[in-house]
């Protein structure tokens, strides 16, 4: 099969759909890969480095969509990209096409086979393809409160470590996932005192486990619960999700303003809504802003900050799925694993995604 990877176009996007690794499995698979000039040019990936792992390197986006049977990109594909797909071309990357109609018209004209990222399941369930960047952002997540937390960017001054004879940062997590279980593992190794507040029993009983011994606290979330544990915390991390909605909306703006002054609220849960009532979506180059007096980091794409771990951990959850579309074409790829099977949104001309057909009132 003939793979393709273009440069992401999307603004500030530096990630992209494989890394030399991954070519050199595929060529060695008996496959051959595409590459645009430059595509891994930001994350410090040269044309040469593709060269040496097999990928030929191509000039402009049209020659790799021309070319390809199947392309692998990071972000959804914008109005030119769609254009340029074709009937029976694949199409492997993020797709997010429930709240985006234009995308999802632009799909279904294009005729191709749409596979997204974010919908393919694993058999221990959750989203295999999505749980690396939620590691991502939620290792982000203290590294990014610190900073806030320092005078200079709004915050309260405190050292989250704590210095000797002064005691450490409380941080609180809100939602025990995956994004809020890595944040608690950094925030801890950071020295803070950590307490992560989580719905689910089970995982409650699986936390208590993973990290006895280390000082984590535990507690059920309820509105009381939250109520108190916001006015002693120096940094909160909203880390929930409830799978298919919006993330509910658990700290309204009367409990923020009993928060202390010029203590920090990262809200990973943005792309979801977020789960503040004042939260709202800001970017890498314009990250905060302060309400009641409080800093919100609202990033909806944090793992974009540091691209180049970001594509590693992508590229590492992919290739699989990748190697079994390149090496069994995707018709029976896709009949063999019904986890891929999740993943196709779209294909020749139509809707295959219950959730994306209800979003937009279109057949399924
Ligand atoms: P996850 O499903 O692994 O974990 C979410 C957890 O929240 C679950 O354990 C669930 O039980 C818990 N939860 C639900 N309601 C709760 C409540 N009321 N109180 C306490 N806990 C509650 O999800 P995840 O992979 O960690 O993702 C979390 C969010 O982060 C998602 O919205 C995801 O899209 C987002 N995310 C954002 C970025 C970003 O750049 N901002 C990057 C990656 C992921």
């Amino acid at each position: 099969m003939l793979i393709g990877v273009p440069k992401e176009i999307k603004n500030h996007e530096y990630r992209v759909g494989l890394v030399p690794f991954a070519v050199r499995e595929l060529t060695h698979n008996g496959h051959r890969v595409v590459v645009e000039t430059n595509a891994g040019a930001g994350i410090g990936i040269s044309d040469d480095d593709y060269r040496a792992a097999g990928a030929e390197i191509l000039g402009d986006a049209k020659s790799i969509f021309d070319k390809a049977d199947m392309i692998v990109k990071v972000k959804e594909p914008q109005p030119q990209e769609c254009a340029m797909l074709r009937d029976g071309q694949v199409l492997f990357t993020y797709l997010h096409l429930a709240p985006d109609l234009k995308q999802t018209e632009g799909l279904i004209k294009s005729g191709a086979i749409a596979i997204a990222y974010e919908t393919v399941t694993s058999p221990r369930g959750g989203l295999p393809l999505l749980a690396p960047m939620s590691e991502v952002a939620g290792r982000m997540a203290p590294q990014a409160g610190a900073h806030c937390l320092e005078k200079a960017q709004g915050g309260r001054g405190v050292l989250l470590g704590g210095v000797p004879g002064v005691p450490p940062g409380k941080v609180l997590v809100i939602g025990g996932g995956v994004s809020g279980m890595n944040a608690a593992r950094i925030a801890l190794g950071m020295g803070a005192e950590v307490t992560i507040l989580e719905r689910n029993l089970d995982r409650i009983a699986q936390l208590d486990d993973m990290f006895r011994g280390t000082g984590l606290r535990t507690l059920y979330s309820t509105v009381d619960a939250i109520e108190r544990a916001i006015q002693e915390a120096d940094l909160v991390i909203g880390a929930v999700l409830v799978p298919g909605a919006a993330a509910p909306k658990l700290i309204n703006r009367e409990m923020l303003k009993t928060m202390p002054d010029g203590s920090v609220v990262v809200d990973i849960a943005i792309d979801q809504g977020g789960c503040l009532e004042t939260s709202r979506p800001t970017t890498h180059a314009d990250p905060t802003f302060v309400e009641e007096g409080v800093v919100h980091y609202c990033v909806a794409n944090m793992p974009g900050a540091v691209a180049r771990t970001s594509t590693f951990a992508l590229n590492n959850a992919t290739l699989p799925f990748t190697l079994a579309l390149a090496n069994k074409g995707y018709r029976v790829a896709l009949a063999q694993d019904p986890h891929l099977r999740q993943g196709l949104n779209v294909a020749a001309g139509k809707v295959t995604y219950k959730a994306v057909s209800e979003a937009h009132g279109l057949d399924f």
